[in-house]
């Protein structure tokens, strides 16, 4: 066991969004913990990468729902300003390409299609979100394209009851030198072993021990925030094991969304927060936001099965897509001006295994039970687990500040050992 590394009441694994809070819960409670982090960086899915000179959000960008978003109290109290303009999203894209008669068209459609979902949520069973599609209608492919991006999966594969639990407000902020580095900020003063991946939690005896490659912990509880792909995929093999648990995670399985930021020379031509759409007859396309704050960059969203084939293509593939389809939409003058400065590929990455997570049809219950604490000893946490506000950074810190609270409670109930 490294030096830095003793026997404490709580151990905290993954320094997330989920992970941070419940540490700074932990501590402003005075208690002994320990947060444990596989990766040499604190944010995971949150994570601002500072290349070429721009503080990127390869994970995470933007505080949904912002004005009761608990990170706006975050930033405030660390003198972090955010930007409240307008959601590229939120406004006509660039007509050139696409003619606003033919945007709001598309805008209509989108509004009926929600509308229908959000009826169908109504009833008992649950259904896949594509039943709820005009059969024919010309926008089916680019209303897929909308749930891969906003869900990482296409509505097929999307339950109608968990998704319209959501809860969005419509108000969208950012923070300009990156919400993962707002992230990570919480992680300020709390003791945090980086590069310490769990391999296993054995809670078969009186006290749970944790097995990490500096050592053996142990300790009375446990909070687990690590992703759905990895309690599904056992990377934390638990003993007894937690069918339960397993189950619950590969029923809310993370779906797929990556960046790509493409750096623009010359890039006063192109509106400031503007929005561009590249194709718009399937549901392989890409979402181009284009010159974030100003600045002289493009960047690209991409999700679901595409995202996937793109990762397996390689990190140039996504640059190739963008690119041609940028030149596509402003014409071959732009070949010249772009460059590819940063990518993610979030679905092989071993300590996330995909973007963020949804409820398979059927399985809209399966939050409460990957939330439900285990023998009041080894609770959960992480955007999965929060009922309204899944897929979000905000929703993980509160499913993290919630278990940290119960943890606590259990501590002050349970017998010293
Ligand atoms: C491309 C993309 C765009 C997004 N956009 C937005 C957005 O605009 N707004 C928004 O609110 N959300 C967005 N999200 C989602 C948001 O980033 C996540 O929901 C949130 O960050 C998840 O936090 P978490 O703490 O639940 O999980 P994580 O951030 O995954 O934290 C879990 C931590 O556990 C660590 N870990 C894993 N295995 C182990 C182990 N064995 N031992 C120790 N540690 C381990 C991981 O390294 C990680 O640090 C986006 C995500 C992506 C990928």
């Amino acid at each position: 066991m490294s030096a830095t590394l003793s026997d404490v009441d709580i151990v905290v694994i993954g320094a997330g969004a989920a992970g941070l809070a419940v540490g700074a819960t932990l501590k402003r409670a005075g208690a002994s913990f320990i947060v444990l982090e596989a990766r040499d960086r604190l944010g995971g899915r949150g994570w601002t990468a500072n290349t070429g000179g721009h503080p990127l959000d390869l994970g995470c960008g933007w505080l949904h729902s912002a004005e009761e978003n608990t990170f706006g109290a975050v930033a405030s109290e660390r003198g972090v300003d955010l930007d409240r303009s307008t959601a590229p999203w939120q406004k006509p894209a660039w007509t050139g390409n696409f003619p606003l008669a033919e945007q709001e068209d598309y805008r209509e459609t989108w509004d009926a299609f929600y509308e229908r979902l959000e009826e169908g949520s109504a009833s008992v069973a649950d259904r896949p979100a594509s039943d709820f599609l005009e059969p024919g209608n010309r926008w089916n492919g680019l209303l897929d394209a909308g749930s891969t991006f906003i869900n990482g999966v296409e509505l097929a594969g999307l339950s109608t009851i968990d998704y319209t639990r959501y809860h969005d407000s419509g108000v969208n902020w950012r923070a300009p030198t990156g919400f993962g580095a707002l992230i990570a900020r919480l992680g300020d003063g709390l003791p945090i072993e980086l590069n310490c991946p769990v391999a296993a939690i054995d809670h078969s005896g009186a006290r749970i021990r944790v097995d990490t490659p500096r050592g053996v912990l142990s300790a009375r509880k446990v909070i687990v925030t690590v992703s759905t792909g990895l309690i599904a995929a056992e990377a934390i093999r638990f003993s007894p094991s937690l069918p339960g648990k397993i189950e619950a995670a590969a029923r809310l399985p993370l779906g797929l969304a990556d960046k790509l930021f493409l750096s623009v020379d010359d890039a006063d031509d192109l509106p400031v927060d503007g929005r561009l759409y590249g194709s718009r007859d399937r549901t392989g396309v890409a979402s181009f936001h284009l010159r974030p704050f100003g600045r002289p960059l493009i960047e690209c969203y991409f999700g679901g099965a595409f995202a996937r084939e793109l990762e397996a293509a390689g990190e140039a593939a996504f640059a190739d897509f963008a690119i041609a389809e940028i030149i596509g939409a402003l014409g071959s003058r732009m070949r010249a001006r772009l460059r590819p400065l940063a990518v993610s590929r979030w679905g092989l990455d071993p300590f996330a295994r995909g973007s963020y997570s949804h409820a398979q049809v059927g399985y809209s219950d399966m939050r409460e039970i990957l939330s439900a604490p285990t023998e009041d000893r080894i609770f959960f946490a992480g955007e999965a687990c929060s009922r309204h506000d899944f897929s979000t950074a905000h929703g993980a810190f509160r499913t993290g500040v919630a278990a940290a609270k119960a943890a606590l409670a259990s501590l002050n109930d349970a017998t010293v050992f």
